[in-house]
């Protein structure tokens, strides 16, 4: 039996396929590589490039294989896009998401693991961020998401198919050997944005507002490491390969860090003097994310290993060096 990682071409997508092969199992990979890189694939792994909002392709590989659980990463997953173009959403994270579901119940195939957002909560009413607080989603990428969840929810009441819903916080950093990363064709990450000033492929990085009501005026975050993610991915397809029920986990470290905090940890990494700049407010940035990830330690046994800042921005670092150009390199 193989595990279908569908948009395993992407960021997070491809550090899930070096995890789950290297925990044993037998990975299968789908992806359009609109956003993905074929070259994050490694050699060995069966590759179907196709659209998963495409019922056919999804036919044929749940055909040719057999797939005992899919993770699912396929979504466009910039925020301020998704507010100029929500039908753009609506139509790949939805979309795919109904056609995805639909093969699943067609070939019997009876367990999801879900890459859900911290987007999904809004403008959070307390801090640290749990489960159960409200879903109120402030822009269409974090509500095609809620929506997504919502269709597993219904889906595995009617359906025997069970999922995991993982509402990450700020995926950070890369594989520790520099080999695979992150590599947005229009970046809007920090922690990329802050590495390619040393990198000379900026002058300065932009502070997006020092007026919020934080320590340091600067916007805080929970940052994780995306191979801690990877192995919640991993813990979460054991939870469910166990009988567990279906389920919603934060995935986050629980701790804070600013903006500000984040351009030191950089400079010290680099050894570069890393400029910055205050520029305006981001509109849609909530002044702090942080996660209560206590479910996800209680159930599925997970914790963050790599949880200082100098040591993801390292992993980073070091793939951003190797490969300046990113996949193109
Ligand atoms: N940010 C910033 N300058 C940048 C990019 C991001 O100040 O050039 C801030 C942003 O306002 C947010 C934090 O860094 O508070 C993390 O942003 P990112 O886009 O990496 O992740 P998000 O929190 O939006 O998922």
């Amino acid at each position: 039996m193989s595990v279908l990682i569908c948009g395993g071409a992407g960021y997070i997508g491809s550090h899930n396929v070096r995890a789950f092969t290297q925990h044993g199992d037998d990975v299968i990979v789908v992806d359009n590589l609109e956003t993905g890189h074929k070259a994050s694939v490694p050699e060995g792994i069966k590759f179907y490039e196709g659209d998963i909002r495409n019922a056919e392709v999804l036919d044929r590989i749940f055909t040719e294989n057999k797939i005992e659980a899919v993770i699912h990463f396929c979504a466009y997953s910039l925020v301020g896009e998704s507010v100029d173009k929500p039908l753009k959403y609506f139509n790949n994270n939805v979309g795919g998401m109904i056609t995805l579901l639909e093969a699943m119940q067609r070939h019997n195939v009876m367990r999801i693991i879900f890459s859900s957002t911290a987007a999904t909560y809004g403008e959070p009413k307390r801090i640290p961020i749990l489960e159960t607080d409200p879903t109120e989603p402030t822009n269409p990428y974090g509500e095609s998401k809620r929506i997504m969840e919502k269709m597993m929810n219904w889906v595995s009441r009617r359906y025997d198919i069970r999922y995991v819903s993982l509402r990450y916080f700020n995926v950070a950093g890369a594989w520790h050997d520099g080999t695979i990363g992150e590599d947005h064709r229009n970046e809007t990450h920090l922690i990329p944005l802050i590495l390619q000033v040393p990198l000379g492929k900026r002058d300065h990085v932009t502070i997006y507002g020092d007026d919020y009501p934080t320590k340091d005026g600067t916007c805080i975050r929970d940052y994780i490491h995306v191979e801690d993610l990877a192995k919640a991915h991993i813990l979460a397809l054991e939870y469910l390969r166990s009988g567990g029920e279906s389920n919603i986990f934060n995935l986050g470290s629980g701790d804070g860090y600013s903006v500000m905090e984040m351009i030191t940890a950089a400079r010290k990494v680099t050894g570069h003097e890393i400029p910055a700049k205050i520029g305006e407010r981001r509109p849609g940035d909530p002044a702090r994310l942080v996660a209560d990830s206590t479910k996800a330690h209680d159930i599925l046994h997970w914790k963050p290993e790599i949880v200082s800042m100098e040591d993801i921005i390292a992993t980073a670092w070091k793939w951003h060096q190797s490969h300046p150009n990113g996949y193109a390199d």
